[in-house]
């Protein structure tokens, strides 16, 4: 079938990839957030220097984030312009993220790249795990990693990251993310300038509602990032069908991690895309884990082919 008729019949049978519930729970994440980072407010009220410095330093966040994701997709332009990465095996990448992205609807071009280590050298930004999206619609595979994939096993990978870019695009993720950064560092400014005052008692209570205060935001956080492998995965079922390729998909990925010598590559879940909460994956505590079991994820994908008649 030509591929425009395909995305036609995807887009005709197909339920959307980000459903009304998926973005309800993006909503109530988004009224959580302002919640805990209202209550980190109110814990500081006496100090309006704190709050006007957490609202600086989310806003710097934002611009600097941006401008790097910028700065390094122009910089990867070049050297994949210039040459110097493979082209050539890219091409089998970019025919199936051109399909995956027209059916997810996505209004930019997603862009993949396949690196090998020592590409990586050259462009220190980009973390060393094997598969990962950024948010200005980048996808970096590990170009090792790639060629131990079978054909249904990379679609089913790359199905999953597109989602990702899709779901990552969600304005009430965004700000609940933001908003949640804002609550930690009122937090966090709240307890310095308590602690700075040194009157013992209101210390001890401060560190409380400190611990408190980020904790919930970290559940918070934690959360968003477990809603979106789930977004992801069922994505992953619904535009690759295949849940089978899926799941030996995760599992050559964790081989292929184990065989590499030990890096910051998170190899409890290697599909992850925010080593900053591998501490809390390792505490095991499933509220403040960011990220999905294989075989929660391999339940799941089985529980999503069967809603929606796909064979695996
Ligand atoms: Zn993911």
């Amino acid at each position: 079938m030509h591929a425009e008729d395909m995305n036609k019949e995807f887009r005709m049978n197909s339920p959307a990839l980000i459903t009304w519930q998926q973005k309800a729970i993006s909503a109530g994440h988004l009224a959580a957030a302002c919640g805990t980072a209202l209550g980190a407010v109110a814990f500081v009220a006496g100090s309006p220097y704190v709050v006007t410095a957490a609202a600086a330093l989310v806003g710097l966040d934002w611009y600097t984030r941006s401008k790097r994701d910028n700065d390094a997709f122009k910089r990867l332009e070049g050297i994949v312009q210039s040459g110097a990465l493979d082209v050539a095996s890219q091409q089998r990448l970019t025919g199936i993220v051109d399909e995956y992205s027209q059916r997810a609807l996505l209004k930019q071009p997603v862009r993949i790249v396949s690196m090998s280590a020592s590409d990586k050298e050259m462009l220190p930004e980009f973390r060393e795990s094997l598969l990962e999206t950024y948010p200005s619609r980048l996808i970096v595979i590990d170009k090792d990693f790639a060629n131990t994939l079978s054909d249904p096993q990379l679609r089913a990978g790359l199905a999953h990251e597109i989602v990702h870019v899709a779901d990552d695009a969600a304005t009430t993720k965004v700000i609940a993310d933001k908003i949640t950064k804002f609550g930690i560092y009122v937090a966090v400014g709240g307890v310095i300038t308590t602690a700075l005052s040194l009157n013992i008692p209101a210390t001890a209570i401060a560190t409380l509602f400190f611990g408190a205060i980020t904790l919930s935001n970290v559940a918070i956080q934690a959360s968003l990032a477990r809603h979106g492998e789930y977004v992801a995965d069922r994505g992953s079922v619904l535009l690759a069908r295949d849940p089978g390729a899926a799941i030996s998909g995760l599992s050559e990925l964790k081989k292929f991690a184990e065989s590499k010598k030990p890096t910051k590559t998170d190899l409890d879940t290697p599909l992850s895309s925010n080593p900053r909460f591998s501490f809390f994956n390792k505490l095991g505590v499933a509220l403040l884990r960011p990220h999905l079991t294989d075989a929660a994820r391999s339940r799941f994908m089985f529980k999503v082919a069967k809603q929606y008649n796909i064979d695996s």
